[in-house]
């Protein structure tokens, strides 16, 4: 595995499936990683905290960082090319044009300006890298469906693929920043999947999910519970704050995602 830090370094051969993450790197990358690895000839995992994206500095600077543990785990999931930029390769001084996702739902309102640092680096990546494909995983629901119509919007010639959440035995969606939890709050945070399945319970039933869930958050916190539209799916998405944590999850109502 090459590890290249400047763009101008990176030489792209063949059709490549770009993965774009923050590092600090689980299971769930691990699985957005194989699903590159099956369906290209070249896999560029992008390793880049984005300041753009965090509405909260005290969360950009608590962000965990391991460089490199995640070399060994993208060398293990055979990615070819890790693309690790700097801030200044990726923001350089002079920097000024921002790419304007539109709404996003209320991940998008909870979180004045994080869509658009998102959509902004990955408009970058996209033309840095010209991925054939584009991983994404189903945790960031309001993510996914942003990227897909900003892809038709702009004409964008990637296709992106949205993977199922992966989750850790007890339920609790795999997270870069779950490790910032201590033993007690770990276990209040299952209070979320757990919210989410009665969610689903309730619909299947009938019933109204949002309400089911909200209901059943056991005293957490939430930012939002609501449906999101993603193509051809709907899911049930909430965020909620666990100590210092904001987490979110969702869950498939309808439909699929890939
Ligand atoms: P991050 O490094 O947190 O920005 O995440 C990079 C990519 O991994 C994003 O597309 C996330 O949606 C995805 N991801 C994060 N957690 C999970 C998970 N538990 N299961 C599947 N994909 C995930």
């Amino acid at each position: 595995m090459k590890i290249v830090r400047t763009i101008a370094a990176l030489e792209l051969l063949g059709e490549a499936g770009l993965v774009p993450t923050m590092g600090a790197l689980h299971d769930g990358h691990r699985s957005l990683f194989r699903a590159a690895r099956a369906e290209n000839e070249v896999v560029v995992a992008s390793l880049f905290v984005n300041p753009a994206q965090f509405d909260v500095a005290a969360d950009l600077s608590a962000y965990p960082r391991d460089e490199q543990q995640d070399a060994e785990i993208a060398e293990e999931e055979a990615v070819d090319v890790l693309f690790a930029p700097s801030v200044e390769e990726m923001y350089p001084a002079g920097f000024a044009t921002w790419v304007d996702s539109g709404d996003v739902g209320a991940e998008g309102a909870a979180r004045p300006g994080h869509f658009r640092g998102v959509a902004t680096v990955c408009v970058k990546l996209f033309n840095i890298v010209q991925p054939r494909r584009a991983y994404f995983g189903q945790k960031d629901a309001q993510q996914a469906a942003m990227l897909r119509r900003l892809v038709r919007d702009l004409n964008l010639g990637v296709q992106i693929r949205v993977l199922p959440t992966v989750r850790d035995q007890d339920g609790l969606a795999v997270s870069s920043r779950n490790v910032l939890l201590s033993e007690g709050e770990r276990k209040e945070a299952l209070a979320l999947p757990r919210a989410l399945a009665r969610g689903v319970e309730a619909y299947t039933q009938g019933g109204d999910p949002v309400a089911a869930t909200r209901g059943a958050l056991n005293g957490l916190p939430p930012d939002y519970v609501e449906l999101v539209e993603l193509d051809a799916a709907t899911v049930l998405a909430a965020a909620v704050h666990v100590g210092p944590i904001r987490l979110i999850d969702n869950v498939l109502l309808k439909g699929n995602l890939s």
